[in-house]
């Protein structure tokens, strides 16, 4: 069975970017909700349920043709939120460091220009989805999902996520996503981004 995963800080520790009761919806029902379908859609199904999300989503041509999309939804939702917690802290205003920083200097010719490459991508993204930060052919890149798509399905391992949904935002920001995306920057844990670019390097 997939569980929903504990955020790794009080509802309120991302105020005054991400509010109390945007936190509580997104964590609770949206992601709630869709730990719940996961495991309706696999109940019956031993193998698949029992897998962690990531293997799951790895080996998404195990699952049977009439689940795979319902799979690839719900699932590459748990996994992209349970990611997303952990991504973002109440330790304000960290930047990136180390090996990290350097590479994020190479591969966009510095931390601001990555930030606004990240930002462009985030604003423009037209519907709901996701901008990664991933690794690919040795390097950083940016990619996007739509929906609930996950790199992790098409075998890429994201550093750094941010959810464009607008469950993300709205209560908030209303229709101002911009001035979403620039506030979350705020929150991001790059301590975390940092432990995760060590282990795959
Ligand atoms: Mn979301």
């Amino acid at each position: 069975m997939f569980t929903l995963p504990d955020l790794p800080y009080d509802y309120k520790a991302l105020e005054p970017e991400i509010d109390e009761e945007t936190m509580k919806l997104h964590h609770d029902k949206h992601h709630g909700t869709y730990v719940k379908n996961l495991n309706d859609i696999l109940s019956g199904n031993g193998d698949l349920i029992n897998l962690e999300v990531s293997q799951l989503l790895n080996n998404i041509d195990k699952v049977p043709d009439n689940l795979r999309q319902k799979v690839i939804n719900n699932g590459g939702q748990h996994y992209n939120h349970s990611f997303f917690w952990q991504i973002m802290s109440g330790k304000k205003g960290q930047k990136p460091s180390g090996e990290l920083a350097v590479t994020l200097d190479k591969d966009f010719g510095g931390i601001e220009k990555f930030k606004e490459e990240f930002e462009k991508a985030a604003i423009g993204r037209f519907g709901s989805g996701w901008i990664w930060l991933v690794k690919k052919d040795n390097k950083l890149k940016i990619m996007e999902t739509v929906n609930g798509d996950s790199p992790i399905t098409m075998g890429l391992e994201p550093i750094l996520g941010l959810d464009v949904w607008e469950h993300a935002y709205y209560l908030k920001y209303r229709n101002l996503r911009a001035s979403y995306v620039k506030a979350w920057w705020n929150v991001v844990n790059w301590e975390e981004v940092g432990n995760r670019f060590n282990k795959w390097r």
